[in-house]
């Protein structure tokens, strides 16, 4: 079972921001910025190549009013989902990272990347 399907069930410990029947949001454990939570399905889908346009409408209500309880609605945000090798995703269960919590820099692309696959 993968790391997020144990945090849904309670086996993994999680710093819970907001949950309903079908999603999760919690403190990501290594923050990439003042705020970085995690929304995940509560059913297992390997990422947003996978997933399906229902889901993705009910996930959108969803982070919106995560991002309104801590008050990112205001201030502003990034919203990002890594898909696969080359996309960084290091957990195979779909999930949006929401960072905020001060300016965000942009910066995407690293040059010679050895692990470069085009
Ligand atoms: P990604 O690289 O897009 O797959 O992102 C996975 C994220 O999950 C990383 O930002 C990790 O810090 C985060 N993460 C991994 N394990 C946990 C955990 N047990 N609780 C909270 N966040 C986690």
């Amino acid at each position: 079972m993968c790391i997020f399907c144990k945090i849904v069930d309670g086996e993994i410990p999680s710093n819970k921001v907001l949950e309903n029947e079908n999603f999760l949001a919690f403190h990501d454990i290594n923050p990439a910025a003042p705020i970085h939570i995690l929304v995940i399905p509560k059913r297992h889908i390997d990422s947003f190549q996978e997933t399906d346009s229902q889901t993705m409408a009910e996930v959108t209500p969803f982070i919106q009013e995560v991002c309104k309880k801590i008050g990112l609605d205001k201030t502003g945000y990034r919203l990002i989902t890594n898909v696969g090798k080359d996309g960084g995703q290091e957990v195979k269960h779909l999930h949006f990272h929401i960072l905020g919590g001060g300016k965000l820099i942009w910066k995407h692309y690293q040059q010679n990347d050895p692990h470069k696959s085009i």
